[in-house]
């Protein structure tokens, strides 16, 4: 296991650690994101989405716990379960669909989805820092330390 943590100065330097770590990915991919309302998970997201191709707005699926972009030759699923009542509605989704071979998924809250989601290849951790914010970043297998080097290296 490997842990670094970075610094992020202001919102456009969230977004870029997205872009950052979506250049990297190189296969099937889950990215786990924890932090507090307003930590900045979602800005991750839009800069690692927007970073393979999509060009409109990014939200965080609130509601329909999922939203999916097709970006050739990736399936990206960016999911947020803050609003998971029960874990069983992953089961109703069908969860386990969505982590085949081309799919690169982004879980927000998946402290919700607890015993239902597959391991993550890295975790992000977004804190409040002052104005700032701190992520730390765990990888939890070789790819994910792969993909934790590449991020050292654009430092
Ligand atoms: P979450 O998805 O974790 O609830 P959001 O990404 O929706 O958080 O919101 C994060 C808020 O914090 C946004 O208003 C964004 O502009 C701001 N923000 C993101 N990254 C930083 C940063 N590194 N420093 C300061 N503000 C940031
Ligand atoms: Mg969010």
């Amino acid at each position: 296991m490997q842990t670094i943590e970075i610094q992020l100065a202001d919102e456009q330097a969230t977004v870029e650690l997205g872009l950052q770590l979506a250049q990297a990915c190189e296969r099937q991919t889950t990215i786990y994101l924890h932090g507090d309302l307003g930590a900045g998970k979602t800005t991750f997201s839009r800069g690692f989405i927007r970073a393979l191709g999509h060009q409109g707005n990014v939200k965080s699926p609130t509601y329909t716990l999922v939203e999916p972009y097709e970006l050739p030759p990736w399936q990206v699923y960016h999911f947020d379960l803050y609003r998971l009542a029960d874990p069983e509605e992953l089961e109703f989704m069908g969860i386990r669909d969505y982590f085949s071979a081309d799919a690169i998924c982004l879980v927000e809250w998946p402290e919700k989805g607890h015993g239902l989601l597959p391991q993550p290849d890295l975790e992000l951790d977004m804190r409040y820092h002052g104005e700032q914010r701190k992520a730390t970043l765990t990888a939890n297998n070789e790819y994910g330390m792969a993909l934790v080097k590449h991020l050292e290296l654009c430092r």
